[in-house]
């Protein structure tokens, strides 16, 4: 066993963009389990964009990240001590372990996962939340019907990919908007979207629109929005009367950027429902998910992408590099 081990905390918070300097990377003794915890040598960490708005103090739907502790996020690996009667020495689990070595835990939020046939990785993206977060928004928000298309942005991310392949199974057109001719190409060619847009290649809403109105000939039945700013009001500008909007992130505003809002009046002159969401508001959905998920995973019915940084101490700048769309994919961070 190592006497010590690593850990990144949050060391201050961001003044617009995250950079390196807002982390620091600490190397701490080993935790020894207590009665009715266990130890976890952690595999891989889980980037997300979420974890942007925890560093701010302001008030959101989860609390910020604490200044000098371990970043929170979401992470899979093997218990390698024990004194907890549901977890055994080699079990594999997926919970919120953060971004350290170690995680110590009793239990809560813990799943123990099995990676015969679906790999260990796979929990953190496609069979994991961001999985949910597709199967949650698109079924229960955009509720989509064979032959409507379904629009979704950021669409060869961890979550967006896994939006525009379930709504191909369901018999719809799926249409994505990404960054650059590469992810276009992945998400079409790949992934099986019917058309893909690329947003760097469009300077305002009223381009991205015309490239959008002859990718969906039919306009737009659902919205599966993950970005915002001009990739919201071009999508806008492309709803059928009735068409659903599933807002599930708008991540081109967190790091500060300007996202507000032009074509508010489509929501009226449309009737279209827009609801706003967060996966772990809706627990009852993760089993069905997960299961259809895991199921679709291992028979390569669904297909992922990852982007893998070697060892703890590359994680701020992956995750700066996530902020600013240069992952491919789910972003993850291997430490084993
Ligand atoms: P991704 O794997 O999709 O990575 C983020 C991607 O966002 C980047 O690769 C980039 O893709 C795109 N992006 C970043 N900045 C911009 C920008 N300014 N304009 C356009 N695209 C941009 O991340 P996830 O799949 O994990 O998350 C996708 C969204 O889902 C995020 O908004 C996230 O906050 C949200 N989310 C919400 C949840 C909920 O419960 N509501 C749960 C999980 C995620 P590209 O290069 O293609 O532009």
């Amino acid at each position: 066993m190592d006497q010590t081990y690593q850990r990144i905390v949050l060391a201050s918070r961001p003044q617009g963009r995250v950079t390196p300097a807002n982390f620091r990377l600490e190397c701490v003794p080993q935790s020894i389990p207590g009665p009715g915890q266990l130890r976890v040598r952690v595999h891989y960490l889980s980037l997300d964009p979420y974890m942007r708005g925890r560093m701010d103090e302001a008030k959101s739907y989860a609390e910020s990240q604490k200044l000098d502790e371990t970043m929170i996020g979401g992470a899979v690996g093997v218990v390698d001590a024990s004194n907890h009667p549901g977890f055994a020495v080699g079990d594999t689990v997926v919970g919120l372990l953060g971004w350290q070595e170690y995680g110590l835990s009793d239990g809560t939020m813990l799943t123990k996962i099995d990676t015969r046939v679906v790999p260990m990785s796979a929990y953190l993206g496609p069979v994991g939340m961001p999985g949910v977060t597709a199967w949650y928004g698109l079924n229960c928000i955009c509720e989509p019907k064979r032959g409507e298309t379904v629009l979704v942005s950021a669409a060869s991310g961890a979550v967006g990919s896994v939006v525009g392949q379930l709504a191909k199974q369901v018999g719809c057109r799926a249409v994505g908007i990404a960054g650059g001719p590469e992810k276009c190409e992945y998400v079409v060619d790949e992934l099986g979207f019917d058309a893909c847009i690329d947003h760097r290649s469009h300077a305002d809403a009223q381009s991205m629109a015309r490239a959008l109105r002859a990718a969906a000939p039919d306009g737009v039945d659902c919205l599966f929005e993950n970005v915002g700013g001009i990739c919201l009001d071009a999508a806008l500008s492309c709803m059928n009367p009735f068409g659903r909007i599933a807002l599930c992130g708008l991540i081109a505003g967190y790091d500060g950027a300007d996202i507000a809002l032009a074509n508010v009046r489509a929501l009226l002159v449309m009737r279209l429902k827009l609801r706003g969401f967060i996966v772990s508001d809706h627990m009852d959905a993760w089993p069905p998910a997960l299961a259809e998920l895991g199921r679709a995973v291992a028979t390569e019915k669904i297909k992922y992408r990852e982007t893998i940084a070697e060892g703890l101490a590359a994680a701020p700048k992956a995750f700066i590099g996530l902020l600013a769309g240069r992952n491919f994919g789910k972003q993850l961070v291997k430490l084993v």
